[in-house]
């Protein structure tokens, strides 16, 4: 299983679009992996996680060829995670030569809460929205995906992903704070190979709506601990924020000293 991480910032990226905190300037001043863009991942080449408004970006810049992918997998509908307007130019006169190639997105009920007219009705035969329920495994092309309940924005269904290929499991954890008991109990019942982490809170800690590297250290004891990981398993540390105060050096060597590894825009794993 192959996963290639193309956006690793929270919502305002980094440098933050307006800001000019230290974090931002360092940024700004030193470029390469402290330059962040929306959070966005791609399994497998074939499989989009999240569609942030930077996805035509990590086109261009990873060179994906959108055309060719059919399914989208969303967490939930916070700007940095789903741009539907981009999305809607898979139809006529915006993309040609899509027909018959559908372009499946999947996500919580909340999507459509906060996108009542997505996906348009002229776009209808190029993109279907397909929303799922928190808990129950769905196939998705040659993926076995489950949703699990995010304790993240709390006016908004958000979900994290249990996602299956080729004999190996991914716990796709952002956005979250800490899991709720029930998708804990799902999690501490399994084996992962590789565990995404919401870093955003980075130094700071949170795990009531984010995560900071800290509340990781605690989730990577917990699942040790239970034996839904061992030392086999690869922790990544992503989706980082300004205000969690690390510039990507300071992320590296946190996630050196603690057994995690400190995603930047490109990254890329197999395992
Ligand atoms: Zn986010
Ligand atoms: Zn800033
Ligand atoms: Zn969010």
């Amino acid at each position: 299983m192959k996963i290639r991480i193309l956006g690793t910032a929270a919502a305002e990226g980094i440098p933050g679009v307006f800001c000019n905190c230290p974090i931002c300037e360092h940024a700004r001043k030193n470029g390469g992996k402290n330059i962040r863009t929306r959070s966005q991942s791609i399994i497998n080449d074939k499989y989009l996680v999240d569609f942030p408004m930077d996805s035509y970006l990590h086109s261009l810049r990873f060179n994906i060829n959108f055309h060719e992918i059919y399914h989208v997998i969303v967490t939930h509908p916070h700007e940095d995670h789903f741009f539907p307007v981009d999305l809607e130019y898979r139809r006529p006169p915006f993309g040609l030569d899509n027909e018959g190639r559908l372009l499946n997105v999947y996500g919580p009920g909340s999507i459509s809460q906060r996108y009542p007219g997505f996906p348009s009705k002229s776009s209808q035969e190029y993109i279907k929205l397909h929303l799922l329920n928190a808990f129950e495994t769905y196939t998705i092309g040659d993926l076995l995906v489950t949703p699990l309940r995010a304790l993240h924005d709390r006016n908004i269904e958000c979900f994290v992903y249990i996602i299956e290929s080729q004999g190996k499991r991914l716990l796709y954890n952002h956005d979250s704070g800490f899991l709720p008991e029930d998708s804990l109990k799902i999690v501490k019942d399994k084996y992962f190979d590789c565990v995404i982490c919401d870093t955003t809170s980075g130094a700071l800690r949170d795990g009531n709506y984010h995560m900071g590297v800290e509340d990781n250290i605690q989730l990577k004891k917990m699942m040790l601990e239970s034996g839904c990981a061992d030392k086999n398993t690869k922790f990544v540390l992503t989706h980082l924020s300004h205000n969690g105060r690390l510039t990507h050096e300071q992320l590296e060597k946190a996630a050196f000293e603690n057994g995690f590894l400190a995603a930047y825009d490109g990254f890329e794993l197999e395992f």
